[in-house]
């Protein structure tokens, strides 16, 4: 079984249902965060779900929307009075990882690890395994290092698409999921070089055919429309709207 925790469902725009990106898989009691963008901890405990449960961090791409909520954690992981962190963590990342961990701490250098294992793996058209859980990545055409990530645990799978274009390979990863989780950032029609929109990630979900889709990462001008209905346009099965907090079980 894979139970879901939307922890953020929206972008760097203050929103009230939708905050920067943040969403926590736990596959065969395994809990595995993907992206962290800035309020993610507090929503994490929002979920009845606490930092030191965490041992892996999966990053789409390094936009502060996504990672922001990195610092914390690991402030959270050398300062916290009645928990110091003894387990490894990992953070599994796009291209550019170790420049980005490097300038994280020479900017924060209370963030280096005190007590416990840092690893960095830098993934981009990969395949891994954490336990009985097979992870593939590939890219998705945001920025050039952008990923997205599939897991699978033998019985189900899903696809989290990070930030992404129509001239990725989120098609191919995303074969026959029973859940896409796609970026869904404008309206129908909106032309964008370094986004989806509802025309593209449709047609992305019916191309993969998908089981199910969940729209993620929505713009005020996506919000104010029936974003559902313009998708449905594309994609014939089940089509919902994120927002935080949303809990699924597959
Ligand atoms: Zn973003
Ligand atoms: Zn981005």
């Amino acid at each position: 079984m894979m139970e879901l925790f939307f922890l953020g469902t929206g972008t760097a725009i203050p929103d009230r249902l939708h905050s920067p990106a943040g969403l926590l898989v736990v596959a065969e009691g395994q809990p595995i965060l993907l992206d962290i963008g800035p309020g993610t901890l507090n929503r994490l405990n929002l979920a009845g779900i606490s930092t030191s449960a965490l041992d892996h961090l999966f990053l789409t791409h390094f936009h502060p929307d996504h990672t922001l909520d990195l610092a914390t954690l690991l402030q959270v992981f050398n300062y916290s009075p009645t928990a110091e962190r003894t387990r490894p963590f990992s953070i599994t990342a796009c291209p550019g990882i170790q420049d980005f961990y490097r300038r994280l701490v020479e900017l924060y250098p209370e963030l280096a690890p005190l007590t416990y294992q840092l690893e960095l793996h830098q993934v981009f058209r990969d395949e891994f395994s954490i336990g009985k859980i097979r992870i593939k990545t590939a890219p998705t055409g945001h920025t050039t290092n952008s990923i997205a990530y599939r897991l699978e645990d033998g019985e189900h799978s899903l696809v989290y698409s990070g930030d992404a274009t129509a001239h990725g390979e989120l098609v191919q990863l995303a074969d026959k999921v029973d859940l896409l989780i796609c970026e869904c950032s404008f309206p129908s029609g909106w032309e964008t070089e370094d986004h989806l929109n509802a025309d593209t990630a449709g047609a992305i979900a019916q191309q993969a055919g998908v089981e199910s889709l969940v729209l993620i990462h929505t713009y005020p001008p996506a919000q104010a429309v029936d974003l559902v209905a313009q998708v449905r346009k594309h994609y014939n099965k089940e089509v919902q709207l994120a927002v935080d907090g949303l809990h699924m079980k597959l």
